[in-house]
């Protein structure tokens, strides 16, 4: 046995189904292939130049060289209690309900270690985000899948949790706009939701990271909106895909007092707080000109509409999203996923992520990013259309 034999917490880690396409990519790309990487949702339009601006204004200023506050500070917090009030029509409290993260990755993955006891469970969508499964079993909690189907528009069926499931449930996990399958969810499910959580005492968190990345005029709701959301959930927010800020790191949660609360307690004895210059240039992307939103939005919607044509066209079953920078399509006959993701990176030099990487029930489906320009997604389906599937 090694000194650095590991914990039970990573060996009980499902296997890395993306391992083996990680290996086939560096095989393909030492032949010196082009590979057009359709993979990982991070944008490739840079941070606007308003807000690098702020930063740098920011990082001269020696009182912002200092600890910040753990929970956040007050004017990042107020502005986001009042962008919420401007965008959702929620009244928040930025004291009590508002905290700042290191990116909402960190408040979801941090949030069971507040809540969960060992053996409690976290109802989790699948296929989905793989941070609620791996925050749970980190905490001691045992992760219930709620699968995520066509045939219920990728929303879980709550009626489908059995009573003692759901009775020995404390957290419920929510993600709409949804990665990965760019599902949206109207008030009416999220009410369901509200009425399910009373029932059983259940936390919702609401992972809402893709709210603003919305296309045809839609305006996704918070989970906030709804009558009652407040006294059971909390949503975590991220400015990542918003502003184009995935490497800055800073998110917020915001809800219910009593949940916030537990996950300051938690954070305040890991992290100390997010550097307050990266805070100060946050306050500048909600707070300033949004018209970089508007143009984030015309570009992706240009290239999901490219994207969704080409597919068509070649016979691929595929739902044009209402929001997200996602793809969720089907693998045609006679492939699974990950045989399917395999032949396109080794044939066509294309990396796509296979739909059971994010879960079980995503069996059958790949998984587009849309975070390449609109010439190399053409050069994309040229090269599908040459294997002619
Ligand atoms: C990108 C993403 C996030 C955002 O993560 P950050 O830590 O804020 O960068 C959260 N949830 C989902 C589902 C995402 O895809």
């Amino acid at each position: 046995m090694t000194v650095f034999e590991k914990a039970e917490r990573l060996k009980q880690l499902p296997p890395y189904l993306f391992k083996e396409i990680d290996r086939k990519k560096k095989e393909v790309m030492a032949r010196g292939v082009d590979i057009i990487d359709l993979g990982v949702g991070d944008p490739d339009i840079p941070t606007p130049p308003h807000i690098i601006q702020a930063l740098k204004k920011a990082a001269d200023e020696p009182q912002n060289h200092r600890y910040p506050s753990y929970s956040g500070m007050s004017a990042f917090k107020e502005t986001v209690a009042q962008w919420y009030g401007e965008r959702f029509g929620v009244t928040l409290d930025p004291a009590k309900e508002v905290i700042t993260l290191i990116g909402s990755k960190e408040g979801i993955a941090h949030f069971p270690l507040a809540f969960i006891n060992a053996g409690d469970i976290v109802l989790v969508p699948s296929p989905g985000y793989p941070v609620y499964r791996i925050a749970t079993l980190f905490a001691g909690g045992e992760p219930y899948t709620m699968p995520l189907l066509k045939e219920n528009y990728f929303l879980p069926d709550l009626d489908a949790i059995p009573d003692e499931v759901a009775d020995r449930a404390r957290i419920m996990v929510i993600n709409y706009p949804n990665n990965p399958t760019s599902a949206t969810a109207d008030p009416a499910f999220f009410s369901k939701v509200v009425a399910f959580a009373k029932k059983h005492r259940i936390i919702v968190c609401h992972d809402a990271a893709y709210t603003e990345m919305a296309f045809d005029g839609y305006k996704p709701p918070s989970f906030l909106e709804v009558e009652g959301a407040k006294e059971i959930g909390l949503e975590f927010h991220s400015l990542s895909k918003t502003y184009n800020m995935t490497g800055w790191r800073i998110g917020f949660a915001v809800g219910n007092p009593g949940g916030i609360e537990g996950l300051s307690a938690i954070k305040s004895n890991v992290d100390s707080g997010v550097f307050q210059a990266v805070q100060l240039a946050g306050i500048e992307a909600l707070r300033g000109d949004q018209s970089c939103v508007d143009e984030m939005v015309r570009t992706y919607q240009a290239r999901r509409d490219e994207m969704v044509k080409g597919l068509r066209e070649m016979g691929f079953e595929v739902t044009s999203p209402k929001a997200t920078f996602y793809l969720w399509v089907q693998v045609p006959g006679g492939y699974s996923s990950t045989s399917f993701a395999a032949r396109l990176l080794e044939e066509a030099g294309l990396v796509v992520t296979p739909g059971n990487g994010f879960g079980e029930p995503g069996e059958g489906y790949f998984r587009i990013a849309l975070t390449k320009r609109l010439d190399r997604l053409s050069e994309a389906l040229a090269r599908l259309n040459v294997l002619r599937f």
